[in-house]
């Protein structure tokens, strides 16, 4: 039996009308997107699940905030607002707003990585790859094995596997470790929690060995609600107290904004300590990358709204109705018979697209299939996290086989409603009926030499 869904805890004040085209239309359009749903129009989709990135409907104080943002150029009343919610929330001395998350990733890696050298996580997001891979260095994911198996319902499946850490600094050396990232939550993994007992012990690790750690941080305030919930330490400490103590650990952190954060666009750098070296270095590297440091490359009505959604992404009552949202949809296709990365992560459901095309090759890409299936079903727009997205490897070109075959459906926040979710579940459930029935997956029509999932065009294969 599906669990209760935990009701909106706001009213809806204004409205963004939303349409759906007749099955055909639909039809028609993902064909002439050439099956990838980065070239529909957002017009176009019923509920769009590409993410919750930016997605994010900002409240009425967060809307006022932007009439009263400071436009400033130097020392916006909006900019310290900002730097003190951020102190406060996180506890580290130094805040440097950005204008996305992998703006603060361009700005603090190349400061703290050595061409040669490797950056250790629990699981890398593929732009924080990208910018450790532009400082010369190169990546190694140390999740635990559980996150691979999508049925084991275990509880904080994006830990760091502590004995694969220890094991890739003795094999690189720890002077060859430029960094340890820990990302909460693990996205690519499901948006699987990290327990601050792992957390601990990976600091505890880099403490050891004399590595820095970062704090990859987009989902911060649902990863310390799950800690709340499962850790038992924490049962009785506010959202507010957690945070502050997973942030402990970490030396620095590098924040997209536009997740938990409730903002539409946004970014955050931290720096634990105040005298750290480091500070001076990233003013500088954000004055010639993203604008002077008392903005960084936001407008002032963006550091106002932020500074307002770093409070709103920690409060309780809003964090219980969020990951109840995801939850209630995860547990309607528990009733279905439908497989997703279990026990379900915090910002989506993750369903696992190979246990229901069983017949499909990884190289025709199960979880784009069933994307543009929900899209001809509903009108939904989802996307493939697994072979498609992962694409083929830099040196043969070979197609590479990714752990998974997700298609993910990402819940914005405050977006939609239970109506919205049952129609999710219900196209899933329709979707599966005639699953067997699809017995053609995709093929590569064209596609740039990276991150290919964005422009690639597709055709049906064989
Ligand atoms: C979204 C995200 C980023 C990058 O942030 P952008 O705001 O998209 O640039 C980095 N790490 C994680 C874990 C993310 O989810």
């Amino acid at each position: 039996m599906a669990i209760k869904y935990i009701p909106e805890p706001f009213r809806i004040k204004a409205v963004e009308p939303i349409r759906v085209l007749s099955a055909d239309e639909r039809s028609r359009k993902i064909q002439e997107a050439n099956f990838n749903l980065f070239y529909l129009r957002s017009e176009d989709c019923y509920i769009d699940l590409l993410t919750d990135s930016g997605t994010n409907a900002m409240s009425q104080s967060q809307w006022a905030g932007v009439v009263r943002g400071d436009e400033a150029y130097a020392g916006a009343s909006s900019y310290f607002k900002l730097i003190e919610a951020g102190q406060d929330i996180f506890g580290h001395a130094y805040i440097q707003p950005v204008h996305q998350g992998r703006a603060g990733e361009k700005v603090l890696f190349p400061l703290l990585l050595k061409k040669g050298q490797v950056a250790i996580s629990n699981m890398f997001f593929d732009t924080t790859r990208a910018h450790v891979e532009l400082a010369g260095a190169r990546c190694v994911d140390c999740v635990v094995e559980d996150a691979k198996h999508p049925s084991r319902r275990v509880r904080f499946k994006g830990n760091m596997d502590i004995s694969k850490l220890e094991r890739a600094i003795a094999e690189h050396g720890a002077q060859n470790v430029g960094l340890i990232v820990i990302t909460i939550t693990n996205n690519s993994a499901g948006g699987q929690p990290v327990s601050i007992q792992n957390i601990r012990e990976v600091a505890a690790v880099a403490r050891r060995y004399g590595i820095p750690v970062n704090i990859d941080a987009a989902r911060y305030a649902e990863n310390a609600f799950f800690i709340q919930r499962d850790e038992p330490e924490f049962q009785n400490k506010s959202i507010k107290e957690i945070v502050r103590e997973m942030f402990r650990y970490g030396d620095t952190f590098t924040m997209s904004a536009k997740k938990d954060a409730i903002v539409n666009m946004g970014g955050l750098i931290g720096v634990k300590e105040a005298e750290s070296p480091l500070v001076l270095k990233i003013k500088a590297n954000c004055i010639s990358y993203e604008g002077f440091y008392t903005y960084g490359g936001l407008a002032g009505r963006d550091l106002e709204a932020l500074s307002i959604g770093l409070y709103e992404g920690v409060d309780e009552n809003y964090l219980r109705y969020r990951i109840g949202q995801v939850e209630y949809l995860a547990s309607r296709l528990d009733d279905a018979g439908i497989a997703y990365q279990s026990p379900v992560g915090g910002h989506g459901v993750f369903v696992d697209a190979a246990a229901l095309f069983p017949q499909i090759p990884y190289h025709e890409f199960p979880g784009q299939v069933l994307a543009v299936e929900l899209y001809r079903e509903a009108g939904i727009r989802t996307c493939d996290i697994g072979s498609y997205m992962l694409g083929n490897h830099p040196d043969t070109g070979e197609q590479l086989r990714a752990d998974f075959e997700f298609t993910r459906l990402a819940i914005p926040r405050r977006v939609y409603t239970q109506a919205h979710v049952d129609l999710m579940a219900d196209a899933l459930i329709e979707v599966k009926q005639r699953a067997a029935s699809i017995t053609r997956g995709y093929r590569i029509k064209w596609e740039p030499p990276i991150l290919r999932h964005f422009q690639a065009h597709l055709e049906l294969a064989r």
